[in-house]
Parts: structure tokens; C-alpha cells; sequence
């Protein structure tokens, strides 16, 4: 393995702006944003009062509505079982919302983790073990670590100016390290870790079921009782608003039907989405930053053992109760156990990044 010191390169801006196109100008709005450590708790407040709305509405239009009508030829239990489904899923959904919100996944240092001050300047100025981790994919480099032998290294945050663990990365919207961060999720308003998850997850899978088991119970109410008898117009969201609110055309609950239907789509593609797509990658022991970053780690874990390091023991429980007490993770945040850089793809990088950076000398 190339062993070398560690490098920053600072790759120049067009100076014209007008060149850029629409992605790359986003890109560098997003970036800009990052650095200026952008306040998330927007998104929070818009998100629980979307959420404060939705969920007790959505439950009324389902126990006195939807229900009673749609099944009125079925005997009272029907109902009654159908109820205390339709409650229960929202009871998951705000269980695991609120898991993800309080389960702090920062890395922080305690009494029992000092920080000694000489590892501040050791980092700045790495000795000749220390190699350079794989470049970003705007080709510079983030990072440097240290070769301990393939097992997965400890790196250092220049912002925080701690030490941190393997997989843990620095988030600039929580300004905080997170431990086995996967990413930032905006609908939550904060990161995605080691310690939450695992209700992340969860509450994926419950919005997935929430969102299209109601979507398509209320497609088929308002099918039935609206639709024959109104102009396309009145499944435009704007207008179906306007015209429950101010005009009156609409009855009140139809029109909550129909903005119910396209948020419990919505919510259900996206729990889908995310549902599916954490499964496989934690089914592969890896993060979403990993994949996105190109970070070269391979786990050598059996499936089983990589979901059991999620959610712990017994993992299929979570998606019906919160197991934290029952069954604890498998791995600590710190410790990887079967986790370790992949030597090949990180050499396939280097000369990458390599000839890269000839490239860069050369111009
Ligand atoms: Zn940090
Ligand atoms: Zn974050």
C-alpha cells in the first residue's frame, strides 16, 4: 500500500460564473451552504407542524369516515380490527419519529475519552505513516488516516478538532460529528446514525404502509363518493383549497381527503424509497456516505449479522415494538468487527487521485 503525506489541493473556481451549468451552480449553492453551517431548524418546525396536522386528521377522516362507509356491509369487528390497525400504524410511525428525533448518534468527548492536546498538531502535520484517504468526488482529498494494518482507521474532524472513530463523519447541519453517520434527513431534522437507525428504519417502513394503505383507501372514498359529481379541477391542490376553504364547493372533509391523498402518496414513495434502500445497504454493512463517498469499505459480515448490528438480536421485533432495552446493537460505534478498507478499490483510487493531481500540476 502507497504510504506518502497527506495533501490538500485546492482545485481554482471559474471565474464566470454564466459557464456554469444549473447542476453545477446547485451544487456550489449546496456547498456553499454546508460551509456556512446552514440552520436545519426550519425544516424541523415546517416538518412537525406538517406532521401535527396530518397525522390527527388523517386518523378522524379514517375512524368516521372512510371506515364506517367503505365497510358498511361488514359485520363490527371488520371495523373495529380495521381501527385498531389504522391507530396502531400511527402509533408505530410516532414512536419511531420520535426514537429518531431523541437517540443522540453525535460522537462527543467524555471524561473517559479525553482528547490530549498533541493530537490537534499530530494531525496537522502527519508523520509518513499517516496515507491520504481517497479524493471527494470533486477530486480533493478529505482527509488523511492512519495505516493501522487494514483494520478501519481513526480519523480527524478540522472542525470539531477531535480525534473520532471509524465511520464517523462530521455533519455541517447538526455541527457535530455522528457516529456511523448515513446521512442528514431533512423530513426528520437530523442525522441518520449508529444509535437511531434502526428507528429510522422503522419509521420508513410504517410511512410506507401509512402512506399507501391510506392513499389507496382514500382514492377508492373519494372515487366513489366525489368524483362522479366533480370537475377534474377539484383534485388540483391550490384549487381544492381554495374552494374548501373560501368558495365552499368542496365539503370540508372531501377537500382534507383529497389533500390527504396526495401527501399519503407522497409519504408512501418516499417511505418506499427509503424503507428498501436502507435494507440493502445495511444489508451489505455499509452507509449511504460510504456509497455516496465512494468510501472503499467491505464488510465480511454474513446479511444476518449486518442487519443484527443495526437493530440487534431478533431485528424483525423492531418493526413491531422498539427493541433498544430487549436487544442492543451488536457494535459499539467505535469497534467495526469484520469491517475493513478495501485495499484493492482504495488503490484503484489512488491512482485516480494520483493522476489527477499531475493533471492539476500540469495546467
Ligand atoms: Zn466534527
Ligand atoms: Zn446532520
Amino acid at each position: 500500500m502507497a504510504v506518502s503525506r497527506a495533501v490538500t489541493i485546492n482545485l481554482e473556481e471559474p471565474d464566470d460564473e454564466s459557464k456554469l451549468t444549473l447542476m453545477e451552480k446547485w451544487r456550489k449553492h449546496v456547498e456553499k451552504k454546508r460551509k456556512e453551517g446552514h440552520d436545519a431548524k426550519v425544516g424541523i418546525c415546517v416538518v412537525t407542524s406538517l406532521l401535527a396536522f396530518q397525522i390527527p386528521s388523517q386518523l378522524i377522516i379514517f375512524l368516521y369516515y372512510i371506515i364506517p362507509t367503505l365497510f358498511i356491509e361488514y359485520s363490527p369487528w371488520v371495523q373495529y380490527y380495521l381501527k385498531v390497525f389504522i391507530v396502531f400504524c400511527c402509533l408505530e410511525f410516532c414512536a419511531n419519529y420520535l426514537c429518531v428525533r431523541l437517540y443522540d448518534t453525535m460522537y462527543r468527548t467524555t471524561r473517559d475519552n479525553p482528547q490530549p492536546k498533541e493530537i490537534h498538531e499530530r494531525w496537522r502535520n502527519p508523520p509518513e505513516k499517516f496515507v491520504p484517504l481517497h479524493p471527494n468526488r470533486n477530486g480533493t482529498p478529505n482527509g488523511h488516516v492512519e495505516d493501522n494494518h487494514g483494520g478501519l482507521p481513526w480519523t480527524y474532524c478540522d472542525v470539531c478538532e477531535l480525534k473520532i472513530p471509524p465511520r464517523t463523519h462530521h455533519c455541517y447541519f447538526c455541527k457535530a460529528c455522528i457516529l456511523k453517520r448515513d446521512h442528514h434527513c431533512f423530513m426528520v431534522g437530523t442525522c441518520i446514525g449508529h444509535k437511531n437507525q434502526r428507528y429510522f428504519v422503522v419509521m420508513a417502513f410504517w410511512t410506507m404502509v401509512c402512506g399507501l394503505f391510506g392513499g389507496v383507501f382514500t382514492f377508492v372514498y373519494i372515487k366513489h363518493l366525489h368524483w362522479p359529481f366533480a370537475p377534474w379541477t377539484d383534485f388540483f391542490l391550490p384549487l381544492t383549497i381554495y374552494r374548501t376553504l373560501w368558495h365552499g364547493s368542496i365539503p370540508l372533509h372531501i377537500g382534507l381527503m383529497i389533500y390527504h391523498l396526495h401527501m399519503e402518496f407522497l409519504f408512501g414513495a418516499l417511505g418506499t424509497f427509503y424503507f428498501i434502500s436502507q435494507m440493502l445497504i445495511i444489508s451489505q454493512g455499509k452507509t449511504l456516505y460510504e456509497l455516496t463517498k465512494e468510501v472503499p469499505v467491505k464488510s465480511s459480515n454474513s446479511v444476518n449479522s449486518n442487519y443484527v448490528s443495526v437493530f440487534g438480536n431478533f431485528w424483525g421485533l423492531n418493526f413491531i415494538f422498539p427493541m433498544q432495552i430487549l436487544f442492543q446493537q451488536k457494535d459499539d460505534g467505535v469497534k467495526w468487527e469484520g469491517v475493513k478498507l478495501d485495499h484493492n478499490a482504495n488503490c484503484e483510487k489512488q491512482v485516480k487521485y494520483s493522476d489527477k493531481r499531475s493533471s492539476i500540476k500540469t495546467v
